[in-house]
């Protein structure tokens, strides 16, 4: 019997993982992370794509992140932008992989899951220096060191390009679904969004990627 618990937003990344656990594990529960995120819609969504796929839903409140980071993610008064001259964007809220993960392993711990599952990627490496492989697999072994357990984090996600991580929720016999039931726009227009924001652009950059490729193979 084995169990994972998803660290889970509703976006398109964490939801690509969420089918992958599903065909992995016997067993899946999902954890999303309130931190007053700029759309409460996000959680709303997170629960009814938990709801539709039939898996326990956990919202753990992490409020005290925009207390400790106040950015465009949690404030409603500071615009979300690209990062510029190498800065990291206006989205940034430094460590959050961190606590993410350590607070998913700590539930995980509770209710007997071995795996934990998340989205980060290094592909698109906007400069979160917590999506790295290498802080991925540094944290695995401090977290198994602090509960003296055997957990292995996955990142199905970790290597793979936009266009790609559709290539992957096709395979999964999701990419319908996750095209037009998740949310990743920062307006929190669901599906397609609203086209302007810098996360629209990225998921539509890689959806027309893949739809041309797909094609190709086809034709
Ligand atoms: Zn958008």
């Amino acid at each position: 019997m084995e169990k994972a618990v998803v660290v889970f937003s509703g976006g398109q990344d964490s939801t690509t993982c969420l089918f992958w656990a599903l065909e992995k594990y016997d067993e899946v529960e999902v954890v999303t992370f309130d931190y007053n995120q700029r759309h409460n819609e996000e959680i709303k969504v997170a629960k009814e794509i938990a709801e539709d796929l039939n898996v326990k839903h956990h919202v753990l409140d992490m409020s005290i992140l925009s207390q400790l980071a106040p950015n465009a993610l949690t404030r409603d008064d500071i615009e979300v932008k690209d990062g510029e001259n190498g800065e990291l964007p206006s989205t940034f809220v430094p460590g959050r992989n961190l606590m993410f993960l350590s607070f998913a392993t700590i539930l995980a711990k509770q209710i007997g899951a071995k795996h934990i599952v998340t989205g980060v990627c290094e592909t698109d490496f906007s400069g979160y220096p917590d999506c790295r492989d290498v802080f991925i697999k540094s944290l695995n072994v401090t977290l198994n060191l602090s509960m003296d357990d055997q957990f292995v984090i996955h990142t199905p996600l970790m290597w793979l390009d936009k266009a790609e991580t559709w290539e992957l929720a096709d395979q999964l016999h999701a990419f319908e679904y996750i095209r037009e039931q998740t949310l990743t726009c920062y307006h929190g227009v669901r599906g397609d969004g609203c086209r302007e924001c810098p996360s629209c652009k990225l998921r539509q950059n890689g959806l027309d990627i893949y739809l041309k490729q797909r094609e190709e193979v086809n034709s």
